[in-house]
């Protein structure tokens, strides 16, 4: 079950129409009182969530999700401002959306979460596979069509970082804290720079990307698989 929190008519139609055709269940909610509501009642499978809501900001209701739920929580943002959806992505939410988007493309965000939602339940994975690449955690060995990859120990934490988490975006704040355990003081340039490396040693072109994909002022995805 999908809960959907927003106040546009017209767009909450869409969603619906979109994701009843996927076969889904939705429910919906045009505030961030009854959205909060309907979660604790409902408890749904992925929770779909307006920035912009008409009686208190989206950001704080994804605050008082986040105090007690793991949900997904997909943001819905109107706005251009980067800035919006970092801050939403490293207060928690999963993914975002900019409005207008196509049913497509919604779609595929919500596979995406139901698969983290997933995984999240069940063990550990020992080895990541996805494309022909492989990362056997256990023993650090990533190949990729059966021809093993060297990496450096910075390399492999943020091939990894990447693919545990592999369809959802990182911000660049989120995989600098993973992969160095705090954010960077010299900005974004030392992360560029070993994922320029790390592209090159998996022949990955960025402007055609197989496995990394660039978020252009947020982060990096890492394919679906
Ligand atoms: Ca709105």
């Amino acid at each position: 079950m999908i809960l959907v929190i927003e106040d546009e008519r017209d767009v909450r139609r869409l969603i619906q129409r979109s994701l009843e055709a996927l076969g889904h269940e939705v429910i919906d909610a045009e505030n961030g009182k009854t959205g909060l509501e309907a979660l604790v009642r409902q408890k749904p499978d992925v929770v779909i969530l307006d920035l912009g809501l008409p009686d208190r900001d989206g950001m704080a209701v994804l605050a008082a999700i986040r105090e007690w739920s793991e949900v997904p929580v997909i943001v819905l943002s109107a706005r251009d401002g980067e800035s919006d959806k970092v801050a939403a992505l490293e207060a928690g939410a999963d993914d975002y959306l900019t409005k207008p988007f196509s049913a497509a493309e919604l779609s595929v965000r919500i596979k995406v979460a139901l698969r983290h939602a997933a995984r999240a339940v069940s063990t550990g994975e020992p080895v990541i596979t996805v494309e022909g690449l492989s990362v056997d955690l256990a023993a650090r060995r990533v190949t990729l069509e059966g021809q093993e990859i060297h990496l450096t120990p910075i390399e492999y934490k943020l091939l990894t970082a990447l693919m545990r988490h592999r369809g959802k975006v990182l911000t660049h704040g989120q995989i600098m804290k993973e992969v160095w355990g705090r954010h960077s003081n010299d900005g974004n340039q030392g992360l560029r720079i070993h994922m320029q490396h790390v592209r090159e040693k998996l022949g990955d072109d960025p402007l055609s990307p197989r496995f990394i994909f660039t978020e252009p002022g947020i982060g990096y995805r890492f394919r679906m698989g």
